[in-house]
């Protein structure tokens, strides 16, 4: 049996973007409401992941915060103060939409430290596989600036540090319905780095994640975008692993993966008009744990990103952490609801973004004339 690792802190259940609607904060025509997204839903989960004893595949580790070096991989210094400054103060916004209290800052280090400290230990052997469950989210920061409640880019500093250590290719796969705009420029130009993001078609950020974006330079080939249409459910994503991901990582060989294991393309979320279900992140979870069985020894880290259903997220993150510890799918009381839905199948407009990729994208095109 592969070994496991949970990584999680108490204070990064303490990190709150504050009072708004939705992710709105208050002010003009917004009256006060808890927001989603706050960090006592992640505590749910993890009390789920308890109490049905899945918990017990995993050793559970504390993370240290990460260093100022650290995070000069990615970040720049104003971008580390501005975060530092604003989360001392007692709150407001670190950057566009990215909204903060007293203890984000140190919220914000931990769920680095984590990624990097649970990419080291697999890389080092003491682990195979590793579960980060951290909060702030970090796939939107950009290396100066927090957006969309990323403060710091967690699993490119991760990706950073295992280069630093002497990983030559890394992968690092995106299943958050939103498109990871700061992974992808953290490693645009970077040959060593495959960045791959499976999310809605033009959702978030306005623009962004678009299959004629693949890199440039020395890194022209590996970004790898699949926007999948609104819609979207299970079978449309496995599909997208099946068909794009498995060959373009096949065809990149990585020595790491990382996964920014976001929950928001659920059929249950406020923020992503996708049609996913626990099945599918346990499908999703369980291909890349082969994956990396055959590409890297077995080295996948998981890292918490989105997800904002307070009733179906605990689900899903016991769903993904069963699936990384071997178990079979969880009872989902929520699946009646999703599950017999149209959307589930795989359809036609879904599958022509998933043909264009693999005729067009540099990567598998490439694969396909060495095969
Ligand atoms: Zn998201």
């Amino acid at each position: 049996m592969p070994s496991l690792a949970w990584y999680s802190h108490e204070i990064c259940y303490w990190h709150d973007p504050g009072m708004g609607s939705g992710y709105v904060p208050v002010g003009p025509g917004v009256e006060p409401l808890r927001q989603f997204a706050v960090d006592p839903d992640l505590r749910r989960a993890e009390g789920l992941v308890r109490a049905t004893g899945v918990i017990e595949s995993y050793t559970q580790l504390t993370p240290e915060p990460a260093t100022d070096d650290e995070l000069l991989l990615v970040h720049t210094p104003e971008h580390i103060e501005r975060v530092e400054a604003t989360s001392a103060l007692g709150g407001g916004d670190a950057g566009v939409f990215a909204h903060v209290n007293y203890h984000s800052a140190r919220a914000a280090r931990l769920a680095v430290g984590a990624c990097v400290q649970a990419a080291d230990a697999v890389l080092d052997g003491r682990f195979d596989r590793a579960y980060c469950l951290v909060r702030p989210p970090g796939h939107h920061a950009e290396p100066d600036r927090a957006m969309a409640l990323c403060l710091y880019n967690n699993l490119a500093v991760a990706a950073r540090t295992a280069q630093r250590r002497g990983a030559r290719r890394v992968l690092v796969l995106d299943w958050d319905v939103h498109h990871g705009n700061g992974i992808q420029r953290a490693f645009y130009d970077d040959p060593d780095v495959l960045y791959i993001s499976i999310h809605q078609d033009g959702l978030f950020p306005p623009g962004s994640g678009t299959v004629r974006e693949t890199g440039a330079g020395a890194g022209a080939g590996t970004t790898l975008n699949i926007p999948l249409p609104a819609g979207s459910g299970h079978e449309a994503y496995l599909a997208a692993m099946r068909r794009i991901v498995g060959p373009a990582a096949r065809a990149f060989g990585p020595e790491l993966l990382l996964v920014a294991a976001g929950l928001d393309a659920s059929g249950h979320d406020p923020m992503g008009r996708m049609m996913a279900t626990s099945r599918t992140f346990h499908a999703m979870t369980s291909f890349l744990c082969e994956l990396a069985e055959e590409l890297t020894g077995g080295k996948v880290v998981f890292a918490h990103e989105g997800g904002y259903s307070a009733w179906y997220q605990p689900t899903l993150v016991l769903a993904t952490a069963s699936a990384i510890a071997g178990l079979p799918a969880p009872d989902d009381p929520f699946l009646h609801s999703l599950e017999h839905l149209p959307g589930q199948r795989v359809q036609r407009h879904q599958t022509r973004v998933l043909e264009h990729l693999a005729a067009h994208h540099p990567l598998l095109a490439r694969a396909a004339v060495a095969s």
